[in-house]
């Protein structure tokens, strides 16, 4: 089991700033701290190629990223201050997406330590994505012919906006969004699959609706390759979702997902998504959740 990595995936942020970047290290030094994962099993990707970006996103907005010309309504769409380091960043990320994807095909599983920036749409970044890095690796993986179906399987408590879009006129993905119909963003998109859930829903009615759809849809796809989506903001700690879950449960869905794949032979590529709950060691515990279970199955 492979984990994508690099010091980069920290990006330095003013003081005060809401976003815990702090998770990006601290979780990789948790899991090997407890074992959970070893030093080998890292690996850190090149950054993305322009040609892969530009298989998603457009020339446009590939190029005021790059020239760091984005207005400051756009840059504060994204929620972070603009800097080189963060398109950089960013490349390192899709990438690894994108080697975890193929590491899965071999090993049945990888997972990044960042990704999931399911708010990257093609001509615009929000909500702290700048790159859709599964939509990035899920348009190489297309392009190369190494897949020729995808399910997306976007768990995080917001919609995948940016992946409804960006998939919208693509048959060969299937995008599967279970979120809070009442978290951002205020303008859903469409997903093939939405499942938009009211707020504190809990542990029992979650896990329940999740088992009631995800078998159908792994079996009605019959996808190459699954993308998971694994954010952890559906906590009742987080401070932005709103759907009442305890650690526990939330590990019972990494579990159910995990599983449902393992028992079909379909490789998985992890991506982590979003987690803001108050307490650091809480978003930790919960993204070492998604690691402890994939290397029980998978070991
Ligand atoms: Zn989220």
């Amino acid at each position: 089991m492979r984990v994508a990595f690099s010091p980069v995936y920290r990006y330095r942020l003013p003081p005060g700033h809401r976003f815990p970047m702090d998770k990006y290290t601290l979780l990789p030094e948790q899991l090997l701290y407890e074992g959970t994962v070893t030093e080998q099993q890292f690996f850190t990707a090149e950054p993305l190629t322009e040609e892969a970006i530009l298989r998603t996103h457009t020339a446009a907005y590939w190029t005021k990223l790059r020239d760091n010309t984005l207005t400051r309504k756009e840059a504060r769409a994204i929620g972070f201050p603009m800097r080189p380091d963060l398109v950089a960043r960013g490349r390192v990320i899709a990438q690894g997406t994108l080697e975890c994807a193929r590491f899965a095909f071999r090993d049945g599983v990888a997972l990044n330590i960042a990704g999931g920036t399911h708010h990257a749409f093609a001509d615009h970044g929000e909500g702290f994505c700048v790159f859709n890095d599964i939509a990035i690796a899920a348009n190489e993986l297309l392009h190369t012919g190494e897949v020729e179906r995808v399910l997306i399987v976007d768990l995080d408590v917001h919609q995948g906006n940016g992946t409804a879009s960006l998939f919208a006129q693509e048959p060969r993905v299937f995008t599967f969004s279970m979120h809070g119909a009442r978290n951002y963003p205020a303008r859903k998109e469409r997903s093939d699959l939405d499942i938009g859930l009211p707020d504190q829903t809990g542990d029992e009615v979650y896990l329940d609706t999740l088992r009631r759809h995800l078998p159908g849809l792994l079996d009605g796809v019959q996808p190459d390759l699954v993308f998971y989506l694994s954010g952890v903001d559906v906590l009742a700690t987080d401070k932005l979702g709103r759907l009442s879950m305890t650690l526990q449960g939330c590990k019972e869905r990494d579990r159910f997902v995990l599983e449902s794949c393992h028992r079909r032979n379909l490789p998985v590529a992890i991506a982590m998504g979003g987690g803001y709950s108050d307490r650091l060691a809480t978003i930790i515990e919960a993204h070492a959740n998604t690691y402890r279970v994939a290397a029980g199955l998978y070991d």
